[in-house]
Parts: C-alpha cells; sequence; structure tokens
C-alpha cells in the first residue's frame, strides 16, 4: 500500500502563542507557549484532531518543549 502515504498528511496548526521567560537552545530567540492543534487528513478530509501546548520558538519555530 505505497498510495496510503499519498492520501494522509498532518497538518500542525498554531493557534495562540503568549511569550513566557526562556530563549531557544538553538537561535537564541525568544520562546512563547503555543496552543497548538495537529490535524490529520485522509483524502482532504480531517478525521482527527489533538490539541496540545508547547513551547516554541517565536524566531525559528523549534518546538523547545511540549506538553500533553
Ligand atoms: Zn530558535
Amino acid at each position: 500500500m505505497v498510495c496510503f502515504c499519498f492520501l494522509v498528511d498532518q497538518k500542525r496548526k498554531t493557534r495562540s502563542t503568549k511569550p513566557v521567560a526562556g530563549s531557544c537552545s538553538r537561535c537564541g530567540g525568544g520562546a512563547s507557549v503555543a496552543d497548538m492543534i495537529t490535524s490529520t487528513r485522509f483524502c482532504y478530509v480531517p478525521f482527527y484532531w489533538k490539541s496540545w501546548k508547547a513551547i516554541i520558538c517565536t524566531f525559528c519555530g523549534a518546538i523547545l518543549k511540549s506538553y500533553r
């Protein structure tokens, strides 16, 4: 089932961010707490959502820490 891979994709969205103290270990940019949503789509129809929180870098977008 090779074609299966092309029918399923995941999108990560950031709903809101709030600056927090701390800096990115990769680029030294500012960190912020973000509400994230990951949606999994099958044939472009979303069928699964997961919301989670993470601390991300506002400059390079790296995920520094994630909460489940
Ligand atoms: Zn960074």
